[in-house]
C-alpha cells in the first residue's frame, strides 16, 4: 500500500493524480510572486512554491526575504487558492514556517540536518525532503526515517539531481531513483527538473520523463521575468513555457494511466475539465 498524503484541505499526493508544484525559486517581491502565482495557478499547478529562507552557497548572495517572504506567500496563497510549499532551514523557525506553509521543504543541503529533521517530524504538516547532492538513495530514506520516527508520516521524497562530473547540466538528475524509491518505500516521490538540470530549456524533457518514470509529481521553478530573478533565473520557466509544459503533461498522462490533478480556481474549487481545457490549452 502506498502512502497518500493530504496537502492543504483536500489535495492528495501519492494516489492516482500527478501533482505539479510550481513557482519562483525565491520570493523577491509581492509583484513578482503574485505574477508567478497567478500564472502557475492558471496553468494548472496545484501547489505554489517559493523560498523565503534561501540556502545560498555564498553568504553574500540574496538570502531571501525571511518573515516578509512568508507573509507574501500567505497572501499569494489566499489570492490563488493554492497551498504553499516553502523551505525551512533552522529548527527554531519550524513553527513560524508551519503557520504559513501547507508543506515544509527540507532542502538538499539540510537532508542530514538531524535536529531539523526531528523538529519537522514533531509537527503535523507534510514534509518535502530533498535528496542531498551527494546522498545515496538509502541515505535519503534514512533521513526520511528521522521525520517518520518523530510521528510525522507525511514525507514526500524529492529527487533533484546529484553531483555529476559534467558541467553541461547543473546536477545529474537521477531519474532511476524514482523506481528505486518506489520499490523501497511507500512514500510519494516527486522530481525537481529545475535544479536537476539547471537550464530552463532542458526542464520540459525531464519533467515529461519524470511523469513516465512513475513520479507522483513535480517541483518546478517558474518566474514571471526569469532574466530579472535574484536566484536561479537560468533554470526558471517563463509563465508561457510552464503553460506549454502543463498542456504536454496533460496529454501525456492518460495513455500511461495517470491524470493531472485538476486545476483550481482562485476560490479553491476544482475547475471542470471543460473550462480547464478552454483556459489552459488555448493559446
Ligand atoms: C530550492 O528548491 O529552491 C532549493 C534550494 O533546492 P535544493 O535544496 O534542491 O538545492
Ligand atoms: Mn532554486
Amino acid at each position: 500500500m502506498r502512502t497518500t498524503i493530504t496537502i492543504g484541505p483536500d489535495l492528495q499526493i501519492g494516489g492516482d493524480d500527478f501533482v505539479v508544484m510550481a513557482g519562483p525559486c525565491a520570493v523577491e517581491s509581492g509583484e513578482l510572486l503574485f505574477a508567478a502565482a497567478d500564472a502557475v495557478q492558471r496553468a494548472g499547478a496545484r501547489v505554489l512554491r517559493g523560498g523565503a529562507f534561501k540556502p545560498r552557497t555564498s553568504p553574500r548572495s540574496f538570502q531571501g526575504l525571511g518573515t516578509e517572504g512568508l507573509d507574501l506567500l500567505t497572501a499569494a496563497s489566499r489570492r490563488t487558492g493554492l497551498p504553499v510549499v516553502t523551505e525551512v532551514m533552522d529548527p527554531r523557525d519550524v513553527d513560524l514556517v508551519a503557520e504559513h506553509a501547507a508543506v515544509l521543504q527540507v532542502g538538499s543541503r539540510n537532508m542530514q540536518n538531524f535536529p531539523l529533521l526531528r523538529e519537522v517530524g514533531r509537527q503535523p504538516k507534510p514534509v518535502l525532503l530533498k535528496r542531498a547532492a551527494a546522498a545515496t538513495i538509502d541515505e535519503l530514506l534514512l533521513a526520511a526515517d528521522y521525520v517518520l520516527q518523530e510521528g510525522n508520516e507525511n514525507v514526500i521524497l524529492c529527487e533533484r539531481g546529484v553531483r555529476g562530473f559534467d558541467p553541461s547540466t547543473r546536477y545529474l538528475l537521477d531519474l532511476a531513483a524514482v523506481p528505486v524509491l518506489r520499490e523501497r518505500s511507500p512514500l510519494p516521490v516527486i522530481v525537481d527538473p529545475s535544479h536537476g538540470t539547471g537550464v530552463a530549456r532542458y526542464v520540459p524533457s525531464m519533467a515529461r520523463a519524470a511523469l513516465v518514470a512513475g513520479a507522483d509529481g513535480l517541483l518546478v521553478e517558474v518566474h514571471a521575468a526569469p532574466e530579472q530573478a535574484r536566484c536561479d533565473g537560468q533554470q526558471a520557466l517563463t509563465p508561457t513555457g510552464f503553460a506549454d509544459l502543463m498542456a504536454e503533461l496533460r496529454q501525456l498522462a492518460p495513455p500511461i494511466g495517470r491524470r493531472l490533478a485538476l486545476a483550481i480556481d482562485s476560490t479553491g474549487a476544482a475547475k471542470s475539465p471543460d473550462s480547464y481545457d478552454d483556459e489552459v490549452i488555448a493559446p
